[in-house]
């Protein structure tokens, strides 16, 4: 399994690598992550010592903190794509899953805050599937 991965933004400005292996993938489902996804939950991995390397459009990169709360995203300016960020204090590189361009090498470690999910996040396992749009 390699220890490093691409990643880039929706329009293209931003790409990055990370050198260094992910130690654990969560899929969070807080009111906040909600929020800033517009989704169900988000899903980062995690990596206390893995280095994260600005490919280009570094200066398009945006952080918001939000006050009082150790929640935090990194965006791209032009398109609003999710993308890595240092957090506390610098000690852990977070990476959201679906900025990867390559496979994801480890499986999901768990669901958590499952207390605040959404009222429709239940059972979505047994929502139809379907491969495409819709007809
Ligand atoms: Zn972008
Ligand atoms: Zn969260």
């Amino acid at each position: 399994m390699s220890d490093k991965h691409s990643g880039s933004c929706l329009c293209g400005q931003v790409r990055f690598e990370v050198e260094g292996a992910f130690e654990s993938f969560y899929l969070c489902h807080c009111e906040y992550c909600q929020k800033d996804t517009g989704s169900a939950h988000a899903a980062n991995l995690f990596s206390s010592h893995a280095r994260l390397h600005w490919i280009s459009g570094e200066h398009n990169v945006r952080t918001f903190d939000l006050p009082s709360t150790r929640h935090s995203k990194s965006f791209c300016a032009t398109c609003g794509s999710a993308l890595p960020k240092l957090q506390m204090n610098g000690t852990l590189l977070a990476v959201p899953a679906g900025s990867l361009d390559s496979d994801v090498s480890i499986r999901p470690t768990a669901h958590i805050f499952v207390a605040s999910k959404a009222n429709w996040d239940d059972g979505l396992e047994r929502v139809p599937r379907v491969e495409r749009l819709p007809e």
